[in-house]
Order: C-alpha cells, then sequence, then structure tokens
C-alpha cells in the first residue's frame, strides 16, 4: 500500500480519467475505469476535501478525420454525435464527473498552443528536421502508418499493415514494404518530405527530470515504476517525440508553422486541463490561481496501455512548460470476462448499455468491480457464477439484511423511533465498528478497494452475529422485551448506518436512499463517530436492493437485437458440380441481404471442432465480430489472418456449441465438396475497406 497522506485538513484535489477517444461508444473498460476513479473521487469528497473531477472526448487525428468523411459530416459534428451519447453511459452507472468536455474546445487550443510556445521557447525543447513519409498523391495527404498495406518485406504475405507482419510477425518500416499502396485510396504512395515539429525528450535534462518525478518510491506503482525505469535506462535512450502531422488534419494548429497540426497525443493530455478550465470557467473560478497553488494535488487514472505517455511524455511536458505536475498517475488492468481477454469479437464482451438495459443494477457492478479491484495494475476479471455470489451474499445477504431484519420493528412497535440510550462512546458494539473506520479510509484512498470492502463485509459479519445472538424475531413474540427488541434493532439500524458510510463512495445511489428512509442528512465520513440521537424517527423500511438473477446474466451475453448478425460459414453448401440457379429474385429481395468487407483481424482454430475456423471480424463497426466458418479442411488460421473478405452482415446472431457467432462468410465450393474438393472464401481487390457495402 502506497503512503498515505494525513487528512488533518480538506485537501483540493483535480482527478481525471483518460479521454476516450471520440469514434465509438464506450465499452465496458471504459466504464471499469469510470467506477474506480468514481470509487476514489466520492471517498475523498465524503472526507470533507475539494475534489474537482472531469474528463473529455479526446477528438483529433487522422482516424476521426477519415470516419467523419466516410459519414458525410464534418469532424466537429462526427465527434459531437458521439459525445451527445457519453452521458447515458456515465448517469447510468453513477459516474459523477464534474465536467466533460472536448479536446477540440478552444480552451484545449489556447492551452496547446501555450504548452508548445513554452517549450520552443522557454524550455528551448523543440526542434524541427525533415521526415521522409509516404504521401497519398490521390488523396493528397500524408499516410499514418495504419493507412499504409503491401506485401511483408520477409515472407511476402499480401495486404500487411506497415509497421509489422501479422503473418510471421516480422516488424519493419512502411518503407520496407512491398508494393505499398494506400489503404484510402488504393493508390501507390510515394515518398515525399516534410518538416516534423520535435519535442526533445533526448535532452539529457528530460531524463534528469523524469528519473526523480518517476522514480521517487513515494510516487508510481511500484511496477508502473518498474517499467519507467526500463524505459529510462534503456541503452538507446529517451527519443525525440514527433509531435506535428501535416494538413489535411483533424486537430490544432501549430504557432508560427502554416499548414503543421499538433499529433493528437500532444493534445489530448493537455485536454485534462482543458476541461478543467473549462468547468472552472462555467462556474466562475480562477484556473490559473488553482493550478499555481502548490497545495493543489493533480491525478490520472488511466489504463495500461497508455502508461508510457502519461510516465514521461506528460509531466515532461508539464515540468518543462513550468507547469503543476501531476502527483501521480494510478494505472489500472484490463477488464477480461470469464478469464478471457475482453474482446467484443468473442461474444463475451459486456455491452454496458445492455447491462442497463436488461434492468441490472449498476450498483452490483460497481460493487463488483471495486470488490475485484487492487492499487496493482492486474486485471479485473468479470465471472458470471462469482458476481452472482459476491452480489447475492455480501452485498444483499450479509449488509442489506441488517436493516431489513430490524427496521420493520422499529417502524411497527416502536412508532418508527430509535432507543439510543446506549450509544456512549464507551459501548463495544460500537466502538468495534467505529474503530474499523481509519483502515477502511486507509485502504480506500490507496486504491485496495477489495481489501476496503472485505473489511466492511467482516464488520457486517460480526453485525449478523449480534443479530443471531440477539434474535429480534424472537424477542417480538412477547412485549415484556420491548426495551430489548428497540435497543437491539436500534444498534443494528446504528450498525447500518456505519456501514452505509463505509460503502457510500461505492454505492452511492443506495446510500442515498438509506438517508432518505432513516431521515438523516447526506452522511460524511466524520459521522460514524455520530450516532443517531434517542428518539430519532425512521421512515417506514422501503426494498432497497434485489437479488442478482442468473436469468439476468444470460440476457446480458446473448446477443443483442441490435448487435447484428451471424452466422457459421459452414452454410458454404455441398453437393455436385455447379448447382443449378436457385428462382429468380427482386432487387429489393437481395437489398435484404447486406454483404460487407470485412477484415479477418485474427483467426484460431476451434478446439474440439474439425470443421470450424474462428474468425475475429472487423466491420467497420468500431467493434470486432466472432464468426464460426466451417472452412478449417481449406484453411489454415495463419492463411487467413490479416485478409479482406466478404461477409453477410446483418444474418441473426446465432448461437452455436463453440460461442455466438456474428455473421456468415461466403465461400464457393462445388455442390459435393467430397466429390469435387475445393473451398474458396473471397477477398475483395485492394483499397476496399472493412465496412464496405457489396452491392
Ligand atoms: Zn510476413
Amino acid at each position: 500500500m502506497s503512503a498515505v497522506l494525513p487528512n488533518t485538513h480538506p485537501r483540493t484535489l483535480f482527478v481525471t480519467t483518460a479521454l476516450p477517444y471520440a469514434n465509438g461508444a464506450f465499452h465496458i473498460g471504459h466504464i471499469m475505469e469510470y467506477i474506480q476513479a468514481d470509487i476514489w473521487v466520492r471517498f475523498m469528497r465524503i472526507r470533507g476535501n475539494e475534489v474537482h473531477f472531469v474528463c473529455a472526448d479526446d477528438t483529433h487525428g487522422a482516424p476521426i478525420m477519415i470516419a467523419a468523411e466516410k459519414a458525410g459530416v464534418t469532424p466537429q459534428e462526427f465527434v459531437a454525435n458521439i459525445a451527445a451519447g457519453r452521458k447515458q453511459y456515465l448517469d447510468g452507472f453513477y459516474i459523477s464527473f464534474d465536467n466533460w468536455h472536448s479536446t477540440d474546445g478552444e480552451e484545449n487550443h489556447e492551452l496547446s498552443q501555450d504548452i508548445y510556445r513554452r517549450l520552443r521557447d522557454n524550455a528551448k525543447l523543440i526542434t524541427s528536421r525533415s521526415v521522409e513519409q509516404f504521401f497519398d498523391p490521390v488523396k493528397n495527404m500524408f499516410l499514418p502508418d495504419r493507412y499504409i498495406k503491401g506485401e511483408c518485406p520477409k515472407c511476402g504475405a499480401k495486404d500487411q499493415y506497415g509497421d509489422s507482419c501479422e503473418v510471421c510477425s516480422a516488424v519493419y518500416a512502411p518503407t520496407d514494404l512491398k508494393n505499398p499502396y494506400s489503404t484510402l485510396t488504393g493508390a501507390a504512395p510515394v515518398m515525399k518530405s516534410s518538416d516534423h515539429y520535435f519535442f526533445q525528450l533526448s535532452d539529457p535534462k528530460c531524463g534528469q527530470f523524469l528519473r526523480e518525478w518517476a522514480l521517487d518510491p513515494a510516487r508510481l506503482q511500484p511496477e508502473v515504476a518498474n517499467k519507467a525505469r526500463e524505459w529510462l535506462e534503456s541503452d538507446s535512450g529517451l527519443g525525440d517525440w514527433d509531435i506535428s502531422r501535416d494538413a489535411p488534419y483533424f486537430g490544432i494548429e501549430i504557432p508560427d508553422a502554416p499548414g503543421k497540426y499538433f499529433y493528437v497525443w500532444l493534445d489530448a493530455p493537455i485536454g485534462y486541463l482543458a476541461s478543467l478550465k473549462n468547468y472552472f470557467k462555467k462556474t466562475g473560478r480562477d484556473y490559473d490561481a488553482f493550478m499555481a497553488d502548490p497545495t493543489t494535488e493533480q491525478y490520472h487514472f488511466i489504463g495500461k496501455d497508455i502508461t508510457y505517455f502519461h510516465t514521461l511524455f506528460w509531466p515532461a511536458v508539464l515540468h518543462f512548460a513550468g507547469m503543476k505536475v501531476p502527483n501521480n498517475i494510478f494505472v489500472h488492468g484490463f477488464i477480461t470476462v470469464s478469464g478471457e481477454k475482453m474482446s467484443k469479437s468473442r461474444g463475451t464482451g459486456i455491452s454496458p448499455l445492455r447491462y442497463l438495459d436488461v434492468g441490472m443494477n449498476p450498483e452490483w457492478l460497481r460493487y463488483y468491480i471495486a470488490a475485484k479491484l487492487n492499487s496493482h495494475v492486474e486485471d479485473v476479471d468479470f465471472n458470471p457464477e462469482d458476481f452472482i455470489a459476491r452480489v447475492n451474499s455480501d452485498l444483499i445477504g450479509k449488509y442489506i439484511n441488517i436493516a431489513s431484519r430490524a427496521a420493520g420493528f422499529i417502524a411497527k412497535k416502536f412508532d418508527g423511533k430509535l432507543g439510543m440510550t446506549w450509544a456512549t462512546d464507551s459501548d463495544s458494539f460500537l466502538s468495534a465498528l467505529r474503530a474499523a473506520g481509519p483502515e477502511i479510509a486507509a485502504l480506500y484512498e490507496a486504491r485496495e478497494y477489495g481489501k476496503a470492502l472485505r473489511t466492511v463485509m467482516e464488520q457486517a459479519d460480526n453485525v449478523n452475529a449480534y443479530v443471531d445472538a440477539n434474535k429480534p424475531w424472537e424477542l417480538a413474540k412477547d412485549t415484556a422485551n420491548n426495551a430489548k427488541l428497540q435497543e437491539v434493532c436500534s444498534r443494528l439500524l446504528e450498525a447500518f448506518r456505519i456501514l452505509t458510510i463505509y460503502l457510500k463512495p461505492v454505492l452511492p445511489s443506495l446510500a442515498l436512499q438509506v438517508e432518505h428512509m432513516m431521515n438523516l442528512d447526506p452522511l460524511t465520513w466524520s459521522d460514524v463517530s455520530h450516532a443517531m440521537p434517542d428518539q430519532h424517527a425512521i421512515k417506514p423500511y422501503s426494498h432497497l436492493m434485489t437479488r442478482v438473477e442468473a436469468a439476468m446474466l444470460d440476457k446480458l451475453f446473448e446477443p443483442s437485437a441490435d448487435a447484428v448478425p451471424t452466422a457459421d460459414a459452414s452454410a458454404a453448401a455441398a453437393a455436385t458440380g455447379i448447382e443449378a440457379l436457385s428462382s429468380e429474385i427482386t432487387i429489393d429481395d437481395f437489398a435484404k441481404v447486406d454483404l460487407r468487407v470485412a477484415k479477418i483481424v485474427d483467426c484460431e482454430v476451434v478446439e474440439g471442432s474439425d470443421k470450424l475456423l474462428r474468425l475475429t471480424l472487423d466491420v467497420g463497426e468500431g467493434r470486432l465480430r466472432n464468426v464460426f466458418s466451417g472452412i478449417k479442411s481449406a484453411y489454415k488460421p495463419e492463411d487467413l489472418k490479416g485478409k479482406l473478405t466478404v461477409m453477410v452482415a446483418n444474418l441473426a446472431p446465432r448461437k452455436m456449441k463453440f460461442g455466438i457467432s456474428e455473421g456468415m462468410v461466403l465461400a464457393a465450393s462445388a455442390k459435393d465438396e467430397k466429390a469435387n474438393p475445393g473451398l474458396y472464401i473471397l477477398e475483395p481487390w485492394p483499397g476496399a475497406q472493412p465496412g464496405m457495402r457489396i452491392r
């Protein structure tokens, strides 16, 4: 556990999550990160600290520019559409951001240009040099590596990306590709040089600063610090960072450099500051004074995939721009489902909106994720059986039941009034509950949520043991026991109140219900030590939380109607010779079949099946599909990886023995494959893009 700062006076904190790229809806990985950060923020708030919690859409770069063009809208319209879809997720899972902004907002343009000028003029860490790069002569633009394909220089595999071969795993520069082509136009790219701007991370003063900042043992998580040490001490040293891109580019113009834009990765983290500035503008606060105050603490929650940017570039950019440097970067792992790496292609992904749509309680997920999280960069596994057990046995069985067992008697027999004369500071039942508070607080602060919840549940166990020892339902049988019954139930409700404070960062909506039912002001951490007064009146018990049903999880993992199509390509038929034509159809009949260009991102054999291959397909939807195809007799996985093919994209998803198949890949064959062997999948000409419709 990292050192816990004293909480003797209110602290002022500025907290962010990573900015999601504005090319698609949130997935469960985003929601996990937001839940992790939100719990921390809510904990800090009920401790009496001032917390500003902001985020924004990361909007710039070639992928969004190109996606917008395809969609026939401006990039600004494109990202505005994405932004409009964010609220339902954030509200749905009780994520308490103070502000949601955009890296295309005016504050980010100003801040990015200001930071750049400081790095250039004051720190003298900006340099420029000519870079040779592929240029698409049809589209008239320099091509990011991801838009260049060609033949692998090593194994000759076709249609390989510009950085590495998916067939033989060779790594190379885009310029090494044989017969390269632009995936945007299919044109052969030409080499062209252009001046690029660099942030000189190789300057010794950057290395010196970063060694002090990143390797301070009180700062980064140990595994993150180790990674940073590797980077800082590698033989090649830190490399300069290319921070410019040529027009056309959706981004922020570089001052005094016409036609040059900041690379999206420069202005994206500056979006943290821009969102805060935008929020302060709206609420009439002084952003500059806030950021200049040395006591302001700054924290960023991020996923492990963007550690390099956040532990090297970002602190160096801020430091040498003369600005506040983050106090810390909190790195988390990914979310897996039943032990499988989170992949929408497997049909195992959890859609956050589907979770809400099937009526699952968002606080179950908050609780479950919290129970699995620790302070390390470890993946979190969502396991349906474990989910049911934790929600039903811990959350409902141990915690909620305390209130349900006690509140009814108080309402029925005592006019809703508590008897609290026993609640002195020397009362051992009360002291034990209160004594757990500092440890639970320290665990929350250290992001050891799993341990924090275990500690809370140990307290709940003790309270339940008290219930079993005193049996209120037995006491209620004889009015002679009324005084005892009132005390027992009042103790249980006071215990429930304290446990609710301990769980409030994780269960904010439930805490609100409890406050209402128990007639309490919003609970803060310091209320742990203030017992409810004698004769305090509570409202009648209302149902606080239901149990999770296994059927809900079945529904959650069922393919939804909007999560398009499927099928097994084993349908690639059989019969002798060439088949006779089917009966005539109209153009409208044909139009019902939505055929799309699909990229085979991954392909693997299916254990236990001698016919099927499992294909992971990109149909340009911002998600991947899982399709089973009966083509194992004709293709090895490595033959297919990286290829384009054609799929029926609007076929209803089909549940198969090995999982859900979300579409069908087309293949040609003779009528009887045994008599006339040969199975041939389709491949479009170069230049076709995943998602293009075939008509
Ligand atoms: Zn290769």
